[in-house]
């Protein structure tokens, strides 16, 4: 069973560290608080979570992933942000609710996911709009069990298939093992996708993929060896092409550039063959900078 408490050593996601989390810090690099670096209505998700006025982000600081060509490196390996309480991060998802966010979106939450739990306690009675948790997905089972009845949209994703290339640009072999039991346990907790009549996602899992320069074929991997595991009716996807090397891209020269329209291209019409109902793609002007957003919290 993962260990979510205060005071006991931390094995929440499939890193493992088991320190204590009150003392020391472990590979996501956060200690026990809660560290925010932004919260914001966000257009640029897909067009079933950013409608209306926007996906009501909360970006947390820290990650269990850490990859070499992170586009918001200054929050998930420098650790930019505030540390706030969990009553302050409950009164964060009440005023997004208010601006007129779409829903609540969690973004890199992993490592908070107890305290997540904790603010949903205190405001679950007030919310009217659905919780989206945005995940590397290198994430433990047991612990998304803790989230049952609390999620309503899961946007796991599935970065890597390869346990060379995870090792490679994240460091962790056993990636594509534990995201797939992941989403296997968020497609149980959410059931089929749920997208009405307007296009706006209620309910379910939107699987992404973000293509990669060079690695293009990985992401046909992970999308083959998905459906192998998981039945595509039971999933939205989304294949993105917003990738741009940045953080520590220069030092993996096969990384170090956009990708091509035909590597994108590659991914999505294979990605067409196999029978999802639901998918998306990205406008290719999308990978550029100016779409980081800014962690001004
Ligand atoms: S949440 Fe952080 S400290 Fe806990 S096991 Fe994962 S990386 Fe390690």
């Amino acid at each position: 069973m993962a260990n979510f408490s205060a005071n006991t050593p931390c094995t929440l996601c499939p890193r493992n560290c088991n320190i204590d989390r009150t003392r020391n810090v472990g590979y996501c690099g956060v200690g026990d608080g809660i560290k925010i670096a932004r919260v914001g209505l966000h257009a640029w998700e897909e067009p079933c979570i950013s409608y209306g006025k926007g996906s009501g982000t909360i970006f947390f600081s820290g990650c269990n992933m850490r990859c070499v060509f992170c586009q918001n490196c200054e929050i998930s390996s420098y650790f930019g942000g505030k540390e706030i309480s969990v009553e302050t991060l409950a009164d964060e998802i009440l005023f997004l609710q208010n601006m007129g966010a779409s829903n609540i979106n969690f973004v890199t939450p992993t490592h908070y996911a107890d305290k997540i739990v904790s603010a949903l306690d205190l405001v679950k009675h007030k919310l009217v709009i659905p919780i989206v948790y945005n995940t590397s997905a290198y994430e433990k089972t047991e612990s998304l069990k803790m989230l049952e009845g609390y999620v309503d949209i899961y946007l796991p994703d599935l970065k890597y298939f390869s346990p060379e290339v995870s090792k490679r640009y994240s460091g962790c072999e056993d990636y594509f093992e534990n995201a797939i039991s992941a989403i296997e346990e968020m497609v149980r907790q959410t059931g089929k996708p749920l997208i009405d009549e307007k296009g706006h996602m209620k309910k379910g899992t939107l699987v992404r993929h973000l293509v990669l320069p060079s690695l293009y074929k990985d992401g046909i991997d992970a999308f083959s060896n998905l459906v192998k595991r998981i039945d595509p009716t039971d999933v939205a996807v989304s294949v993105m092409c917003q990738y741009f090397p940045t953080h520590k891209a220069e030092n993996y020269p096969e990384i170090n550039r956009r990708i091509t329209t035909l590597e994108y291209m590659k991914v999505v019409d294979f990605v067409r063959t196999l029978g999802f109902r639901y998918g998306f793609m990205q406008d290719r002007s999308s990978a550029k900078k100016d779409y980081v957003p800014i962690f001004d919290y």
